[in-house]
């Protein structure tokens, strides 16, 4: 239809009535271009009755069924009667529905009727039960439509009510104007908007619905891509300080006194990353490596020709512990060129000032005020610190630790208001699948570290079930106890730090599959706790051994000196939280116990296991569990002692994770313009369009010719976003 004046932009509430319209907004849906962009969640086939059986308790399901038998019932302690109703299958199973208006409905739902029915799955007396479900029987227009479309709905507005208004507003749209170029949509084969439109949400064929998906998802991907080359071009355009390296600089006198040889890695991103230096756009590099990799000593080289370039160098770490463990690894790679102006400093040395905060309040100043003279060349601190608190004088590159913490937005908050941009470059340990490299580090340049330095023991990691093996866990301290008295150390990592309810916050983890309930939506015993183990560990099976405790709420001077015992060996076990997960590095630790293994997502594993075997004596990872056999938790758990290949984890790690967490990072914390698109099943797509895209940003920056385009990008990001990249152009 066209010619109504109805657009995306349009209100609803002229269309649908304000009632329905308030109810709508409870969904977020204020215009057409909302609500026909709010899709179906699935389609209920109207020919088939549902299949009972495979209904879920505890789920939110709508089904065709049939009415078997009704009858109405008076209520215990209320007048008025109830309606029992069973509904069945073409298998024959059921499930009971009560209705509590009884006298109203009776007349329409009786023995035979086929109609939708939609509730939440319960149990009651040893059988499946729909309580006062959503009904609603097949009227005339129904018979003609082969699929009812269930949207995602609240206690306000029903999924079907949300079908009628949709089916009201597409009767009266102008076709919208497609965004997506003629050339795009012609070579990818796509259906038009408006067509898609109208066959995602009334489809007359299942063909329909997979070809209106795969339009949308088109839609989803090029809005994400523009704005990803955008933001590209917005930073890459910056000015920035060129610091091309410096023949015989401080550089070159750390290359010559490094005590091993770089890998064939570590030789190939460093020279990238000198080449990025050497122009006068700012460099916006990842380098992901596996942990050990050796991408400290990367970032240290990156910060030495800054620093030859008389300019300052910043690494920001996400934790204290972290920060302070950088400073003292940068001090010690640098030797005699890390201390300048002290006894036995090198000339041409620099320094390393920690900035936490932890530092007393004169420390603190005085490396404020080096950072500002500008007589701190590298300063380490972690990233709210530095953000907040820091001038530099002349800042020429941050490094960013371990970015998988870390969204777009940080990103950008990092970068000076100044007029020269700084460098950066971000270093991160968790392999990042293909999909999320062009998505969320999709402005960024990715090189990657792909071997270990030479020399590295393997991790031999074993699975410890105690829900068949309950006396392996003895076996557990014992193997610690063996390390321990041939000279070495061993971490016991648990999920939380104490028993008690304000404790119950899992530290220093953004994981969203840690604390979850288990498999059988039984809630599972509370995890084991820092504070509880380290003393029955003391008292029992460890008796003897120096056993330190580390945790994210320790107070950090407290935190660095137990970090200090433990690099020193003056502790033999380390009972901690995640807080270790990171960049700590400690050779001579040989084994690692985490205990409720199943607590912590698979990245995170690989990321703690890699604390152990940095030396050159081998290193074994024990993941206790009592989860049972043939259970999810347990099969993930194979799988990470099954390949020590980070890649593999991560893309696994992303298929269990709810990728909306890995997509949000986009997006402002608002309402996700993302609806169909997953890193997982798009990836052709994705990659397509993100070639399209940047030809289409490299042709027209302002997206000036392309107005639906910049729509799009809108859409996605926000308008907000979409403004800070076309509005400078
Ligand atoms: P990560 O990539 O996990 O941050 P690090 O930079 O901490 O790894 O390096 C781990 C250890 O390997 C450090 O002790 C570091 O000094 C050492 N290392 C780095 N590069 C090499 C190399 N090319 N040869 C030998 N050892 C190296
Ligand atoms: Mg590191």
């Amino acid at each position: 239809m066209t010619g109504t004046g109805i657009d995306m932009a349009s209100a609803l509430e002229p269309l649908v009535g304000k009632r329905t319209a308030v109810a709508l907004e409870s969904l977020d849906i204020a215009t057409v271009g909302e609500l026909v962009r709010h899709y179906p969640r699935r389609y209920v086939d109207r020919g088939k009755l549902t299949d009972i059986a495979g209904l879920e308790i505890g789920e939110q399901a709508t089904l065709v069924a049939q009415v078997e038998k009704s009858a109405l019932r008076d209520m215990r302690s209320r007048r008025g009667k109830l309606l029992s109703v069973v509904i069945r299958d073409e298998k024959g199973a059921t499930i009971d529905c009560t209705f509590f208006n009884g006298h109203k409905v009776q007349h329409v739902i009786h023995a035979g009727v086929r109609a939708v029915f939609s509730g939440k799955v319960g149990v009651f007396n040893g059988k499946l039960q729909l309580t006062h479900p959503q009904f609603e029987p097949f009227d005339e227009a129904d018979e003609i439509r082969p699929f009812l479309s269930v949207y995602p709905a609240n206690g306000k507005i029903t999924s079907q009510q949300v079908a009628r208004c949709v089916r009201q507003v597409l009767d009266v749209l102008d076709d919208p104007t497609d965004p997506l170029p003629e050339l795009v949509r012609g070579r990818e084969k796509l259906t038009d908007l408006g067509r898609a439109l109208r066959r995602i949400h009334v489809p007359e064929a299942e063909a329909d619905i997979h070809a209106a998906r795969h339009r949308l998802v088109w839609d989803e991907a090029m809005g994400v891509q523009l704005a990803l080359a955008l933001r590209r071009q917005a930073t890459a355009t910056r000015p920035a300080a060129a610091c091309p390296p410096v023949p015989g600089g401080l550089l070159d006198a750390f290359d010559a006194a490094l005590p091993f040889t770089l890998t064939a890695g570590q030789h190939a991103v460093g020279t990238e990353v000198a080449a990025d230096l050497a122009r006068e756009h700012p460099m916006n590099r990842l380098v992901q490596g596996d942990v050990g990799a050796g991408k400290t000593v990367i970032a240290l080289r990156a910060m030495l020709q800054v620093v030859d370039g008389g300019r300052q160098a910043a690494l920001l770490a996400p934790t204290e512990v972290l920060a302070a463990q950088h400073a003292r690894s940068l001090r010690t790679l640098l030797g005699p060129l890390g201390k300048a102006g002290e006894l036995g400093g090198a000339e041409q040395a620099t320094n390393v000032t920690l900035l936490t905060g932890s530092l007393g309040a004169k420390a603190r100043r005085q490396a404020l005020l080096d950072a500002q003279s500008g007589a701190a060349g590298i300063v380490v601190g972690t990233h709210a610190l530095i953000q907040e608190h820091v001038g530099f004088a002349d800042l020429g590159l941050v490094v960013v630790d371990e970015q998988h913490r870390f969204g777009v937005e940080q990103r950008d908050a990092l970068r000076s208001r100044g007029e020269l941009a700084p460098h950066m470059l971000v270093m991160t340990a968790t392999p990042i699948p293909r999909t999320v490299a062009m998505t969320v580090y999709g402005d960024l340049e990715v090189s990657a570290l792909r071997e270990l330095p030479k020399g590295r023991s393997p991790i031999g990691t074993t699975v410890v079930p105690l829900a068949e093996k309950p006396s392996w866990f003895e076996r557990v301290w014992r193997r610690v106890r063996e390390e321990v008295a041939a000279g070495h150390q061993a971490y016991v990592v648990c999920p939380r730090v104490g028993a008690t309810e304000a404790d119950a916050e899992l530290v220093d983890t953004d994981d969203p599959d840690i604390g979850a309930d288990s498999d059988d939506g039984q809630a599972k015993r509370p995890p084991m706790a820092v504070l509880e183990v380290a003393p029955k560990l003391d008292d029992g099976p460890l008796h003897g051994l120096r056993i330190g405790v580390l945790h994210g709420k320790l107070p950090p001077d407290e935190k660095d000196a137990v970090m200090r015992a433990f690099e020193r060996g003056e502790l033999d076990v380390l009972v901690a939280t995640t807080v270790i997960e990171v960049g700590v590095d400690v050779p001579n630790s040989t084994c690692m116990v985490i205990l409720d293994a199943d607590r912590f997502g698979l990245s995170q594993l690989h990321q703690l296991r890699g604390r152990v075997g940095r030396g050159s004596a081998p290193g074994v990872c024990l993941l206790v569990t009592d989860m049972p056999a043939a259970t999810t938790a347990r099969e993930r758990l194979d799988a990470v002692a099954g390949t020590t290949d980070g890649f593999e984890l991560a893309r696994l790690d992303l298929e269990l994770r709810r990728e909306g967490d890995v997509l949000g990072a986009l997006q402002s914390g608002r309402r996700s313009g993302l609806r169909l698109l997953s890193l997982l099943r798009h990836e052709e797509v994705i990659s397509k369009a993100q070639v399209y895209a940047q030809h289409v940003v490299a042709d027209d920056p302002g997206l000036r010719r392309h107005p639906g385009l910049a729509a799009l990008v809108g859409e996605t990001v926000g308008d907000e976003e979409r403004a800070a990249y076309l509005d400078k152009v």
